[in-house]
Order: C-alpha cells, then sequence, then structure tokens
C-alpha cells in the first residue's frame, strides 16, 4: 500500500507543488491537504497518516506546534513521520524542526521525488 501523506500548507501554489512532487513518486499518495496547523491536528488523529508534509509558517498555531502534537498523539497508536518544509532556508529552521521531532527539514525550493524518498527512507531506518 502507497505511503499515505498529508500536506500542510497555508498557500495553495505550495499545496499543488507539493501534490505534484508526492504524485511523481513512486509509492506515495495524496491523503489530504489542509490548511492550518489545528486542522492538520484533526486530520492526523482522523486519517493516520504515515507522512505529513508540514509547512513552517501558518495562520493560528506554527508547524513546529503542530508537529509537536501530531507526534505526541501518535506515539500512543502508530508512528508518524513528519518532514518539515520552509521557504526559509535550513540554517534557520532545521534545528527548530529536529527538536519538535520532525525527521527531515526541507527547503520548498529542494523539495524533489527523490528529496521525499531520501527522508522517507532515513526516518524509516
Ligand atoms: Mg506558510
Amino acid at each position: 500500500m502507497a505511503v499515505q501523506v498529508l500536506i500542510v500548507d497555508d498557500q495553495e501554489p505550495f499545496r499543488v507543488a507539493a501534490r505534484l512532487v508526492v504524485e511523481a513518486t513512486d509509492g506515495f499518495e495524496v491523503a489530504a491537504e489542509v490548511e492550518t496547523g489545528e486542522a492538520s491536528i484533526d486530520a492526523a488523529r482522523e486519517l493516520s497518516p504515515d507522512l505529513v508534509l508540514m509547512d513552517v509558517n501558518l495562520p493560528g498555531i506554527s508547524g513546529l506546534e503542530a508537529t509537536q502534537r501530531i507526534l505526541e498523539e501518535a506515539r500512543a497508536k502508530r508512528p508518524v513521520v513528519v518532514l518539515v518544509l520552509s521557504t526559509y532556508e535550513a540554517a534557520e529552521y532545521a534545528p527548530q524542526a529536529a527538536e519538535a521531532g520532525a525527521a527531515s527539514f526541507i527547503p520548498k525550493s529542494e523539495f524533489t521525488p527523490d528529496r521525499l524518498e531520501e527522508a522517507w527512507a532515513a526516518a524509516a531506518r
């Protein structure tokens, strides 16, 4: 079964771009797209995705806080991998993403099927 992916981004062009990357990657499928951190927590609870692509800058709670809460809730149920994506450079957010429990930080400009597969494989190890 394909890896089920939840896309979280407040900007439609980025959701479209993320969906294209997921659809272009063998073995990955978009489960849902949401626009806020709050909605991502609900969607993760309802859909139990395998992987969450999480934007950092969101209206309401940040993607980093949403990451922590999704991972906390999932701990008792089934594992979920969160990849944090941002338009900002890795140096700025990578440490915070790691602290929030994210498996990787990927700048949006570098998000490709290869990076997606690589990050998923690294998280599975
Ligand atoms: Mg954003």
